[in-house]
């Protein structure tokens, strides 16, 4: 029994060693089949890029590789060995070129090689220096003279032999290009070149309208230059507005820069005239009574005589201090006109200006003190004066220009000769009366400054209302008379 005991369990640890070797068995065949096929291989990575670019004179600094152990089967993921690395670099940094870098390593029989390409280029562009030009300034259209000029390359060198010149206007325009074809650009700004002209801005409008006989004033202007700044007062007008006659009229306004430059701008300035009334010849025999110069001391009692037959008649007055007599005679319903402020002849006939400053003068007078605006006016010495004659044409100038700026001029058919050879009231009367007979209508000239003049009226009045006359004053459409006018 006990045997069989022992027998039975030298059974059992037989069983456990078999069991033993047959796992060792199937471990040895699972090892053997997973080892069956697998190769080893060395190789090469490369640290860095597989092709570099170096500049030109830079140190190539080696990146380096990192060789790799691995098995198709086995160590799979790869192990680094301690192995050395043989390099060969036959780089010039010193000269333009694709270059390669090889590695070769060997690790117990296998052997690695791996390749870099390495360029040393030139990507620096060259330099253009220039010689400074002289701060003279080449006049428009003058020739420049080179000053000299020098490319330099960091590789090539001096390669000034390929700069390529070209003159534009106002520059200079330099190029180059290196052996890499590096281009390099450079410009000359010709000293005081200055194609800009000057810039004229105009005050006021381009176009303007102006009334004939308003004076033209020039409503300003500004010209400025990029080199020379506010040259506004060198600006040269041409071109004159003829203010009392209508046209259009150019003006220009021209400015000159220091190089020559030259702007213009124009402005037009249209005159208007005042549409002209036509007269119209009254109905029957008219006698118009007027009086220049006056108002004067026998006026008031003109006035009286005038009131006593009811009769209207117009009164060319002067700035003499009767404004009270001024007053008077627009309230009694006779006519007023402009004759003139000073009534003198060398003054007001100098020039248009100096008379429609007179002439406007008198008409603010006259409404100032009357209230009234009268347009109605005679010349001093009527529109055939030859007392202007200093002045040669004004009275042609004037006699056109004080219609177009809505005056009525008036001078007359009968002359009283009270300023001349008449010196009583029976002469200036008689004068009258002679002058009267035959005509349909009469503009009759006297002044009242004179006594007897003033005192021929009533026996004027009395004639012509026998003879089936009426008096009239004038009025803007009466008949104006004109003389002949002879400068
Ligand atoms: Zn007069």
């Amino acid at each position: 029994m006990e045997r069989e005991e022992e027998q039975g369990k030298k059974q059992g640890h037989r069983w456990v060693w078999w069991l033993a070797a047959v796992l060792l068995v199937l471990t040895a065949a699972g090892g053997i089949a997973l080892c069956w096929g697998n190769q080893f291989s060395l190789s090469l990575l490369l640290e860095g890029d597989g092709e570099m670019f170096l500049e030109y004179g830079q140190r190539y600094a080696e990146p380096g590789v990192r060789p790799v152990f691995a098995g198709t089967k086995l160590l799979r993921g790869g192990i680094t060995p301690e192995v050395s690395v043989e390099t060969h670099n036959g780089i010039n940094p010193d000269r333009l070129g694709r270059y390669t870098v090889t590695y070769y390593a060997d690790f117990h029989g296998h052997r690695a090689s791996a390749e870099r390409v390495v360029w040393v280029v030139d990507t620096v562009c060259p330099v253009i220096e220039l010689v400074p030009g002289p701060d003279r300034l080449p006049g428009p259209g003058e020739h420049y003279e080179e000053d000299g000029y020098r490319a330099v390359d960091n590789y090539d060198g001096d390669i000034t032999d390929r700069v390529v010149r070209t003159e534009l206007e106002g520059k200079i325009l330099y190029a180059v290009a290196d052996s890499s074809g590096n281009p390099c650009y450079a410009e000359r700004l010709l000293p005081g070149y200055d194609p800009i002209r000057p810039e004229i801005t105009l005050e006021g409008d381009a176009r303007m309208v102006i009334s004939a006989g308003t004076f033209f004033e020039e409503p300003g202007y500004h010209a400025w230059d990029n080199v020379d700044g506010d040259m506004t007062d060198q600006v040269e007008i041409e071109g004159e507005v003829l203010w009392y006659k209508p046209g259009t009229y150019p003006i220009f306004y021209t400015a000159t820069d220091s190089n020559g430059n030259i702007s213009t701008v124009v402005r037009s300035v249209e005159v208007m005239g005042q549409p002209r009334v036509a007269p119209v010849e009254p109905e029957g025999k008219v006698i118009y009574l007027t009086f220049d110069d006056g108002p004067g001391p026998y006026t008031l009692a003109l006035l009286d005589v005038l009131d006593k037959y009811d009769v209207k008649a117009t009164f060319f007055v002067v700035d003499n201090g009767y404004d009270d007599v001024m007053r008077e005679i627009v309230r009694r319903g006779h006519s007023i006109g402009i004759h003139t402020m000073s009534h003198a002849y060398g003054d007001i006939y100098a020039s248009p200006e100096a008379y429609f400053e007179d002439l406007y003068g008198m008409q603010r007078r006259i409404a100032d003190i009357t209230g009234v605006e009268t347009t109605l006016m005679r010349f001093p010495g009527g529109g055939s004066n030859t007392i202007s004659c200093p002045n040669p044409g004004i009275m042609t100038l004037l006699t056109e220009a004080v219609q177009d700026a809505g005056f009525q001029y008036f001078d007359w058919n009968v002359d009283s000769n009270d300023a001349g050879g008449a010196k009583t009231a029976n002469t200036v009367r008689e004068n009258i009366i002679t002058g009267v007979q035959g005509k349909r209508f009469s503009v009759v000239l006297q002044h009242d400054i004179h006594a007897y003049s003033v005192d021929a009226v009533e026996g004027v009045i009395r004639w012509g209302l026998d003879n089936g006359y009426t008096f009239l004053p004038l009025t803007g459409d009466s008949p104006t008379c004109h003389h002949g006018v002879r400068n």
